[in-house]
Parts: C-alpha cells; sequence; structure tokens
C-alpha cells in the first residue's frame, strides 16, 4: 500500500527509543531512575478536580462551541490581560486539546506549500514536525552557549520565503528565559519583515529568575503578528485533562477555530469546565510548585558541577536541565566509543539504569537533557549514578 509520503516523513520522537528502553528495564524488575518527565510531578489541584465533578454531575456532556466554551475563552482573556496587559476578545481566543495542537492549528492556518518557519536551536522537538505537517520548511538558527537566538541572527536568516518564527520562553529542552530588551530586538526584526510570531509560552509561570515577558505585549503591531500559545497543562499539573489555548488576530483565530472545528470540534468539555476554575479559582497551588522546582533545579545543577568531564548552564525556568557533555564525548565504555548524545544516553542507560533524553533530538548532540519534575531523592541517586558512569569511563 502506498501511503502518504507526507506522514511518512514526519520522524517518531528519538526519545521514544530510550523510554521504551527505560519501561522494558523497570518491567524486568530494575530500579531505573528516569530523568525524562516531561510533566510535573504533581497532582492537578483538587478545587479543579471538584468543578470537573461539579460539571459532571450537572450534565455539561455535550459539545461545546468548536473553539471553547464562551465563559473559558472570557477567562483566558481575563488572564492575559490581568498579568500582561493584553487585551484580546473572547473572539480571539481558540480553546484545544492542549497546547500541542494550538501550535498544530497555528502552522495549519499560517502556511502554504515552502514557507519557512525560523526555529533557534536547541528547539523542541515538535516544532519541526508540525511545521512539516503543514507543508512548510524549519531553517534552523544555531544558538551559542547561552542557547538564546539573536536579533542579528534572526534578521540573517530571513528569506523571502519566511512566513514566521518559533519563540519558547521559557524554553524546553533549556530553560532559557528572553529577557524584555531581547525581545524588544527580535520584535523589531519581525514587525519589519512582517513575519508572523508563534510564541510557545507553555511555561510561563514557571520561573525562578527574572520575569516573564509576553512579545505580544510589546507593541501594537507586534501583538497583530502574534499567535501566542500557552495551555494549562505545566501551571497547573493538568497534562492529561488536554487543554491549550491561543491568543490571536481575529482573523488567525476565525481560520484556526474552523480547521479545528472539522478535525477534533471542540476541546472535552468536562476538562474546560475544570479549566474554568483552575484559572479563575485560588493559584497558591502554583506557587508551591515553583519552589518545589526551584529547589530541585539548584540542587541538579550544583550535582552536575560537582562531576568532572561535565557542566550545565543554569536555567531559568521550565522544569529541565541541558548537560553538556562535551567533555565526555570520545572517551570509550567496554571499548566502544561514545560519538554522542544517543550513545552516552544508551550506555548510561544500560550500565547505571538512569534515563536521559539524548540532546540530538532537540538538534543539540552535545547535550543530553534531565527532567527534575521528579524527587530530589532520585535526583541525589541519579547523579550519583552519572558521576560513577563518567567516572568508568576511558580516555
Ligand atoms: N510546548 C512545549 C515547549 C512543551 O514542552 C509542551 C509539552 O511538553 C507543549 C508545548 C505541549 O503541551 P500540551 O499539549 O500538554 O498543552
Amino acid at each position: 500500500m502506498v501511503l502518504s509520503s507526507k506522514a511518512m516523513g514526519i520522524a517518531p520522537s528519538v526519545t521514544l527509543k530510550i523510554t521504551a528502553l527505560a519501561k522494558q528495564m523497570r518491567q524486568e524488575g530494575h530500579d531505573v531512575v528516569g530523568f525524562g518527565a516531561g510533566e510535573p510531578d504533581f497532582d492537578t489541584p483538587q478545587n479543579v478536580i471538584e468543578a470537573a465533578k461539579v460539571a459532571l454531575d450537572a450534565g455539561h456532556t455535550r459539545y461545546t462551541p468548536a473553539s471553547g466554551l464562551p465563559a473559558l475563552k472570557a477567562a483566558v482573556a481575563q488572564r492575559l490581560s490581568h498579568k500582561y496587559g493584553l487585551v484580546y476578545a473572547p473572539e480571539d481566543i481558540v480553546i484545544s486539546n492542549g497546547a500541542k495542537h494550538s501550535l498544530f492549528n497555528a502552522f495549519a492556518a499560517l502556511l502554504n506549500p515552502g514557507d519557512e518557519v525560523i526555529i533557534p536551536v536547541p528547539y523542541w522537538l515538535t516544532y519541526p514536525e508540525l511545521v512539516r505537517m503543514s507543508d512548510g520548511v524549519p531553517v534552523y538558527v544555531q544558538t551559542d552557549d547561552s542557547f538564546k537566538m539573536t536579533a542579528a541572527q534572526l534578521r540573517a536568516a530571513l528569506t523571502g520565503k519566511t512566513k514566521a518564527l518559533i519563540l519558547n520562553s521559557p524554553s524546553n529542552p533549556c530553560g532559557t528565559v528572553y529577557t524584555r530588551q531581547e525581545l524588544e530586538e527580535i520584535a523589531a526584526v519581525a514587525v519589519e519583515a512582517g513575519i508572523v510570531v508563534v510564541s510557545d509560552e507553555i511555561y510561563d509561570e514557571l520561573i525562578y529568575e527574572g520575569e516573564h515577558v509576553s512579545i505580544a505585549s510589546l507593541g501594537k503591531q507586534i501583538k497583530e503578528q502574534t499567535i501566542l500559545v500557552n495551555g494549562l497543562s505545566k501551571t497547573y499539573a493538568m497534562t492529561g485533562w488536554r487543554i491549550g489555548y491561543t491568543a490571536s488576530s481575529r482573523e488567525i483565530a476565525k481560520v484556526m477555530g474552523a480547521y479545528q472545528s472539522h478535525a477534533a470540534s471542540n476541546a472535552n468539555s468536562i476538562a474546560q469546565h475544570a479549566a474554568i476554575e483552575a484559572l479563575t479559582g485560588p493559584q497558591d497551588t502554583i506557587q508551591i510548585m515553583r519552589d518545589a522546582f526551584d529547589k530541585r533545579r539548584k540542587m541538579l545543577c550544583g550535582l552536575i558541577d560537582q562531576v568532572e568531564g561535565l557542566s550545565c548552564i543554569v536555567p531559568s525556568g521550565a522544569f529541565y536541565v541541558m548537560m553538556d557533555i562535551k567533555g565526555v564525548i570520545g572517551k570509550t565504555c567496554d571499548g566502544v566509543p561514545i560519538t554522542g548524545s544517543l550513545d552516552f544516553s544508551q550506555m548510561l542507560l544500560e550500565k547505571k539504569q538512569t534515563a536521559v533524553i539524548p540532546g540530538e533530538a532537540f538538534g543539540a548532540d552535545n547535550y543530553v537533557r534531565l527532567s527534575y519534575a521528579i524527587s530530589e531523592q532520585n535526583i541525589n541517586k541519579g547523579l550519583e549514578r552519572i558521576g560513577e558512569f563518567v567516572r568508568s569511563l576511558k580516555p
């Protein structure tokens, strides 16, 4: 059978290889420490769970408008106004099945075949695939060790086909947070070039140093050109509920809403009701989660720095650390050379039952990603094992 060449060209996630191996080892009874987690290890707040129960009992079990419940759109608009001074009408908001779906809608609405989308490296591994799914062409911008793309680098990557730029601050996988000034400079280039900024702000509440600046808040024109993407997965520990949203110009929102109405109809009705409570109810669980992540972040980075050959840039946000493994690439494990992040991750898992995500998946083969959405006890145990592994390598 001849399947769609476009669909066949979508790469399966590199991370799955390690994750599947780790799972198999656990099933075989091994004590695996997993640094792969892409979700908070906290429970959804109780008030949100109660709101879902109330919604069920009240019979909110039917279709909602495809682009979301008006009350949820209003809650999103209120949040963006309160936090960033951004004024959106409910009609500018589209509620989707997670931020990943929102991003999918954004590229579907924007791209014609051959349109280029600029992606700073390292990137969240889903971005290039989403661009390709909508017939776009990913254009990578290599950043330096700060992991931040400068306005000059953006300008140099522009061509006549550039349609959009993806910004992700705080970022997955680096935890990088762009400053206001950096964003102002990037916004100026985007406005001058007339390109759209797809701004993935899913980690906006998980910041430990500095502040989150929403690029859309930097001026009327950049707001018009930005598709702001966010969701409830990370901030409210609601990954399984699948609620994401966009805020954009009305014109783009309409196209995304129409696209979604045929592809998926609405996001789950109960989850939407719960999301209203998450956004408008007590917010104290965010600070509790943030404090715990901050403590683990410092602990993890401190432990990495103690291992000769390893280092990291202390991240300012999200819950990931990119661990620099340049110092061990080329060394051997049982006579086999470590040629890159995939070798490192596989050998570490086999020898020390510790799972990390190879940086190759994010376009950064000199690094591996460690998530600190795991207990302090496991962070300690995992870093002890990583240290033993690195010390056992031969030149
Ligand atoms: N954007 C980034 C940078 C992410 O790391 C993730 C999840 O890992 C998402 C978007 C998608 O989140 P969700 O679809 O759960 O809302």
